[in-house]
């Protein structure tokens, strides 16, 4: 027989006979008319296959009347149009052969939901639930889409350490590294110096790919990374991580308008994926977990993003009504609340706010005439916030080295930097795109930890 996977056999141009399924039980149905009903799923899509086991089986009383959630199965038999409506197969089995059985007494996955805290504490089995595994499809198809479109648009694609001494962002939100048996260097007595631990040399895991990414973009002309990215984040909010994936395109010879129009192309790009292949999934979003996502994301792909100043910005939070925890004053960053209050009120969509004061953005931002702002921009989306933040470099060295110093940063430490600008400078810009809050907004999942596989929050990393 051939063996083929639920998505392909759930359509009418697989029907014929010598079909193998090979999944896992979702539900089981006895009829009285000497037959039972086995929905199988084998993760290829959201749908499940309709099996009719016929009491004929030899092992119908033994095995497939005791069937339950989660059992793996191989079925064999005859791929026919189904009569029932809302499928168009089913499988008439000849043959059902149990790989291994689930305990229904013990198996946490039973008919009864869970809600999504609960599930988490089943982060390995949770990706067997319908949530779960359209989330999964939907992170892949995401993933897929960036590459494509990057490689379409003359991308790249780079990799930057993971281990690395500069902080990009000057957050101070790095994990340490260490390369020191602690306990051995205690036992000895010896001073231990933390702050010099990858082979007696600083070093931590990488916050942000982007200044080893300018490296390559001022040398190939397009790049991007993609890969995990760590932040120390102390706190719990529905949209932080401290181990997340980052999106990074730089590009030479851009500036803050090029990067915008890339960066609006890109989640365009993005969300339209989504919908065209991910059809099954994005329908369960929009009924299930957010009403009208699908004629939102339609929109969002449609409509230009509306643009605003930072400082327009502050000039709408501080005249309307609308009563917000933290006061606005020109000066300081947007808090949540801000951010959501201005695309879901005031645009009703996603947002691309620029021109930031350079006192709250980080010392690789180029600076305006005025030596106010820098050619920053944050893209915001309705329900999740900043989703890309990103800007155009400054590529003076005078400038640089100005911003550097004000900073307090090492023109020695980041001198590997600094000849990007030494040498053949260009204009140049960039942006990060948090993988996570892309899927967020794509299926309207609320919490981050909802939409990668093994969330890394502050004291979980057990599995
Ligand atoms: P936020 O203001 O939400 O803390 P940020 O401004 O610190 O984000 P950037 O340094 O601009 O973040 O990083 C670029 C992108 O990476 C962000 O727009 C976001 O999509 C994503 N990102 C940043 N921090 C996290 C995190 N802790 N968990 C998940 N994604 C993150
Ligand atoms: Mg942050
Ligand atoms: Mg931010
Ligand atoms: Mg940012």
């Amino acid at each position: 027989s051939h063996w083929i996977s639920v998505d392909k056999a759930r359509s009418e141009s697989s029907i014929g006979p010598d079909i193998e399924i090979r999944g896992w039980v979702r539900t089981r149905r006895d009829s009285k008319g000497g037959f039972s009903f086995v929905e199988i799923n084998d993760g290829s899509c959201f749908g499940n296959l309709q099996i009719v086991a016929p009491a004929e089986l030899a092992n119908y009383a033994d095995e497939v009347q005791k069937l339950s959630v989660g059992c793996s199965v191989v079925v064999t038999g005859e791929l026919k149009e189904s009569p029932a409506s809302g499928q168009a197969t089913e499988l008439h089995a000849t043959a059902l052969r149990v790989l291994g059985w689930a305990d229904p007494e013990t198996y946490p996955l039973q008919k009864k939901r869970h809600t999504f805290e609960k599930l988490r504490e089943w982060a390995h089995l949770r990706p067997r639930t319908n949530t779960f595994g359209a989330v999964a499809r939907v992170r892949n198809q995401i993933s897929q889409s960036i590459h494509q479109f990057f490689h379409e648009n003359g991308f790249f694609y780079t990799h930057t350490p993971i281990i690395t001494a500069s902080d990009c962002e000057g957050a101070g939100e790095m994990f340490r590294v260490t390369s020191l048996d602690l306990e051995m260097l205690a036992k000895k007595g010896g001073p231990v110096n933390y702050e010099y631990d990858f082979f007696e040399k600083p070093a931590h895991l990488t916050v942000s790919g982007q200044l080893n990414g300018e490296a390559y973009a001022t040398a190939l002309g397009r790049i991007y990374t993609f890969g995990p990215t760590f932040r120390a984040e102390n706190s719990n909010t529905s949209r932080h991580l401290a181990e997340f994936w980052m999106v990074e395109p730089e590009a030479a010879f851009f500036d803050l308008a090029d990067n915008m129009k890339l960066a609006e192309d890109f989640l365009k790009r993005i969300f339209s994926d989504c919908l065209n292949h991910c059809g099954e999934d994005m329908q369960f979003f929009d009924q299930r977990i957010e009403k009208g996502k699908i004629e939102q994301l339609t929109a969002v792909i449609d409509k230009p993003f509306s643009h605003m100043t930072y400082t327009e910005a502050v000039d709408v939070l501080k005249s309307t009504t609308e009563k917000f925890e933290f006061p606005v004053e020109w000066g300081t960053d947007l808090q949540a609340e801000h951010e959501r209050f201005l695309t879901e009120k005031h645009v009703g969509g996603p947002l691309i706010l620029t021109d930031y004061p350079s006192t709250i953005k980080p010392f690789y931002m180029r600076v305006s005439d005025d030596g106010k702002t820098v050619a920053a921009m944050d893209v915001l989306v309705p329900g999740v916030g900043e989703i890309i933040g990103g800007s155009q470099r400054e590529e003076r060295l005078d400038v640089l080295l100005s911003r550097m110093s004000e900073a307090g940063l090492s023109e020695e430490e980041y001198s590997w930097y600094i000849d990007l600008r030494r040498y053949g400078t260009v204009p140049h810009a960039g942006f990060g795109l948090g993988l996570e809050r892309a899927v967020q907004y794509a299926t309207g999942m609320a919490n981050i930890r909802d939409v990668i596989p093994f969330p890394r929050t502050p004291g979980n990393a057990d599995f």
